[in-house]
C-alpha cells in the first residue's frame, strides 16, 4: 500500500476543525446544565413555603419564573438552609413577603445567554463549511490534493534527460513544421543572441492540424532539442467545476514556468478555453469560467517579456477557426504552424521509424504499405505497426511479415472509418481526375489565381482532395469574367468526372453549392446580368453575418423571379460548357497529370507549373469582355 505523503496534510486540518467543533459542542452542553444546579437544592411544596413565610422563618427569597429559591433562618443542624419550590400564580406573594420583612428579588426576564447565542451563530456555518470541504475533497478525486489546492495548475513537467528525450528525429512527414519549429529551438538555446540585437522572440506558436498528426510529439521534440523543461497541460483541465479555478491555474502555471525559464509551456486542445467569445454569445449557460481563464491566459502572455529567459507557449488545436481572434494577435499566438496529414513519402518515413522498433521479416515492402494508407495520420501509422506486431506475436512468429501489415491496415481502417475518410482505390481515382479537372480549368480561366498544389490526401470529412489556388496579387475587385472563370473552375471537377467516367459522384456537391452562390450573387447582388440590368435583387440584410449564405430577395414580380432563376441557370450552364470544352481539348494532359498524382498524391511547385504550361485554351471557351 502506497501512502502518499500529501495525504497527511488535509487530514490534520480536518482533525483541528473537528476538535474545535467538539469543544464548542461540550460548551453548549455545559451551558445547558447551568440552571440545573438548582436541582441539588431540596424542593418543598409551595404551601410549606407560605407557612414558613408566615412564621417568619424565611430570611430572603429569589424568585424566577419557574422557581423560588429561599433561605431559612432557623435551619436545624445538618439540614439544608436553602430550599426551593415551584411558584404558583400568586399576586399577593410580594405583599406577603414585604409584610414579613423577607428580603426578596426577582430574576430578570429570561434572556438567551451569551454563550448559546454565540454558538447558534458559529456552529451551523462551521458544520456547513465542513460538509462543503468534505465534498470538495471527494470532487478532487483521490484526495491527494487538499481541498484548498484546486487552484494549483495540474501541468505535468518533463525535464528531458538523455534517454527519454524526444527529438526531431522521432517525428517524420511534417518537414515544414519542423523547419519552422527549428527556429524556436534556436530561440530557446541562444536567447542572448536575439536579445543582443533587439529582436523580439515570439511568445506563442500555434500548431494546427488534425488529431494524431504529431502536434504533441513535435512540441516535446522542441523541448528535447533545446534541452529545456516542458510543461504540458490540456485546455480542458483549466476549466473545471469552480469558477475562477481556471484563471488561478493559469497564473500558477506561468508562475512555475517563469521559475524554470527558459522553458516551454504546451497547451493541448487550446480550443477548450480559446473559443471565440463573441461566437459563444447567446449560448445559454456559463461561459464565464472559460472566459476568465482565457483572459488570464492573454494577460499572462502579454505580461512576461524577459528576453534572456524566454517562456515559449506552444499550443495545439484542430479547430483553429473557432479560436478567439484575441489569441492570434501579435505578441500572442502570432505564429501558426500547419501540421498536416503526411503524404506518401512522409508516411514512408514514419513507417520507417516505427518499423525500426519491431522485428521485420526479410523483404517486407514498406512502400506498398505507405501507398495503401492514404489519409492515415502519424498516430494511425504507429498504431498500424503495433497491430501488425501483435498479430505476428499471436501467431507465434518472431518477425512481422507483409501479411501482418496488410491485415493491420484493415483493422486500423475499420477503426478509422467512422472518424475520417479513408479512400478506396477506385474512389481515389475519381478524386484524382476530379482535382486535376479543377486544376486545368483553373489554370486557363481568368480569376487572378494560380494553381499551386493538387493533393488527393484526404483532409477531414469534407474534402477528399483539394486543389490549392493562390491569388497572384491582392484583389479587391472581380470582373464579370473573373467570376465566370471561378464558376467554370468550380465545375471543372465534376466535368472531369463526366468526361472520364461518364457519370458523376456526390463529391462535387460543395463545388456546385459555391458555383451557384457566385452565379446568384452576380445576378442578384452585383447587377451583372445584361437582361436584368444593374439592379440589386438581393437585400443585404443582417442575416449575412449569421452565416446564412442566401440573402432574402427583394419583393419582385413572379416574372422577374423567373428571369433571375433563368439568368443564374444560364451562367452556370455556360460555365459548365466551358469547363467541358477545356477538358475535352486537354484530355491527354488530364490523363497524364491524373496518372502522376495517383502515384505521388501531391503535385506542386515547378513540376505542376510545367505540366499545366502545356495546356491550351479552346477558342469556344474564351471569355470575352461583355
Ligand atoms: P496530436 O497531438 O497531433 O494529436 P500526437 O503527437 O499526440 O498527435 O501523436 C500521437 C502519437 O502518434 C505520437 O506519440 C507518435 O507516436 C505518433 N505520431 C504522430 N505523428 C507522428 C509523426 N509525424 N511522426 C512520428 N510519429 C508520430
Ligand atoms: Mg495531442
Ligand atoms: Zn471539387
Amino acid at each position: 500500500m502506497a501512502i502518499r505523503q500529501d495525504d497527511n496534510r488535509p487530514n490534520r486540518r480536518f482533525g483541528i476543525i473537528n476538535l474545535v467543533l467538539i469543544g464548542f459542542g461540550v460548551l453548549l452542553l455545559f451551558s445547558n446544565f447551568l440552571p440545573n444546579q438548582a436541582a441539588q437544592v431540596p424542593r418543598v411544596p409551595y404551601s410549606l413555603f407560605i407557612d414558613q413565610v408566615n412564621d417568619g422563618h424565611v430570611k430572603r427569597a429569589y424568585i424566577t419564573q419557574d422557581q423560588i429559591r429561599y433561605e431559612i433562618t432557623d435551619a436545624e443542624e445538618g439540614a439544608p438552609s436553602v430550599l426551593a419550590t415551584t411558584p404558583i400564580f400568586d399576586m399577593d406573594l410580594p405583599q406577603r413577603l414585604e409584610q414579613k420583612g423577607v428580603e426578596f428579588a426577582a430574576a430578570p426576564p429570561k434572556r438567551p445567554n451569551f454563550f448559546t447565542t454565540l454558538l447558534s451563530w458559529v456552529v451551523p456555518p462551521l458544520i456547513f463549511i465542513l460538509v462543503l470541504q468534505f465534498f470538495a475533497r471527494r470532487q478532487m478525486g483521490g484526495g491527494a490534493q487538499g481541498a484548498l489546492s484546486f487552484t494549483k495548475s495540474k501541468a505535468k513537467v518533463y525535464v528531458p534527460d538523455e534517454e527519454s528525450r524526444v527529438t526531431f528525429a522521432d517525428v517524420a512527414g511534417v518537414d515544414e513544421a519542423k523547419t519552422e519549429l527549428n527556429e524556436i529551438v534556436d530561440f530557446l538555446k541562444n536567447p542572448e543572441r536575439y536579445a543582443a540585437i533587439g529582436a523580439r522572440i515570439p511568445k506563442g506558436v500555434l500548431l494546427v492540424g488534425p488529431p494524431g498528426t504529431g502536434k504533441t510529439l513535435l512540441s516535446k521534440a522542441v523541448a528535447g532539442e533545446a534541452s529545456v523543461p516542458f510543461f504540458i497541460i490540456s485546455g480542458s483541465e483549466f476549466v473545471e467545476l469552480f469558477v475562477g479555478a481556471g484563471a488561478a491555474r493559469v497564473r500558477d502555471l506561468f508562475e512555475e514556468a517563469k521559475k524554470k525559464a527558459p522553458c516551454i509551456i504546451f497547451i493541448d486542445e487550446l480550443d477548450a478555453i480559446g473559443k471565440s467569445r463573441s461566437g459563444s454569445m447567446g449560448v445559454v449557460g456559463g461561459n464565464d469560467e472559460r472566459e476568465q481563464t482565457l483572459n488570464q491566459l492573454l494577460t499572462e502572455m502579454d505580461g512576461f517579456s524577459a528576453q534572456d529567459k524566454p517562456v515559449i507557449v506552444l499550443a495545439a488545436t484542430n479547430q483553429p477557426e473557432t479560436l478567439d481572434a484575441a489569441l492570434l494577435r501579435p505578441g500572442r499566438f502570432d505564429r501558426q504552424v500547419l501540421v498536416d496529414r503526411p503524404d506518401l513519402s512522409g508516411r514512408k518515413k514514419i513507417l520507417d521509424i516505427y518499423a525500426n522498433k519491431v522485428k521485420l521479416a526479410e523483404g517486407v515492402d514498406l512502400d506498398k504499405i505507405a501507398q495503401a494508407t492514404s489519409g492515415f495520420a502519424g498516430a494511425d501509422l504507429a498504431n498500424l505497426v503495433n497491430e501488425a506486431a501483435l498479430l505476428a506475436a499471436r501467431a507465434y512468429r518472431t518477425t512481422v511479415e507483409q501479411g501482418d501489415l496488410n491485415e493491420a491496415i484493415e483493422r486500423v481502417v475499420a477503426g478509422l472509418e467512422k472518424k475520417s475518410r479513408v479512400l478506396q482505390p477506385d474512389e481515389k481515382k475519381v478524386v484524382a481526375y476530379h482535382e486535376v479537372g479543377h486544376a486545368i480549368v483553373g489554370h486557363l480561366m481568368p480569376g487572378g489565381s494560380k494553381v499551386a498544389k493538387i493533393s488527393i490526401v484526404p483532409r477531414g470529412m469534407a474534402a477528399l482532395g483539394y486543389t490549392l489556388q493562390l491569388p497572384t496579387e491582392e484583389r479587391f475587385l472581380n470582373s464579370k469574367e473573373d467570376l465566370e472563370g471561378q464558376i467554370a473552375t468550380l465545375l471543372g471537377g465534376r466535368s472531369a468526372e463526366e468526361i472520364v467516367f461518364g457519370e458523376v459522384t456526390t463529391g462535387a456537391a460543395n463545388d456546385l453549392q459555391r458555383a451557384t452562390d457566385i452565379a446568384e450573387q452576380m445576378v442578384g447582388t452585383y447587377g451583372m446580368s445584361d437582361t436584368l440590368g444593374p439592379l440589386a435583387y438581393d437585400k443585404q440584410g443582417g442575416s449575412r453575418f449569421l452565416g446564412g449564405p442566401s440573402n432574402p430577395r427583394r419583393e419582385v414580380s413572379d416574372a422577374t423571379a423567373q428571369a433571375i432563376d433563368h439568368e443564374v441557370r444560364g451562367l452556370v450552364d455556360r460555365a459548365h460548357e466551358r469547363a467541358l470544352s477545356i477538358l475535352h481539348g486537354n484530355r491527354d494532359l488530364l490523363e497524364n497529370i491524373a496518372g502522376k498524382i495517383l502515384d505521388k498524391e501531391v503535385i506542386e511547385g515547378d513540376e505542376l507549373k510545367e505540366l499545366l504550361a502545356s495546356s491550351t485554351l479552346p477558342s469556344e471557351a474564351v471569355l470575352t469582355p461583355a
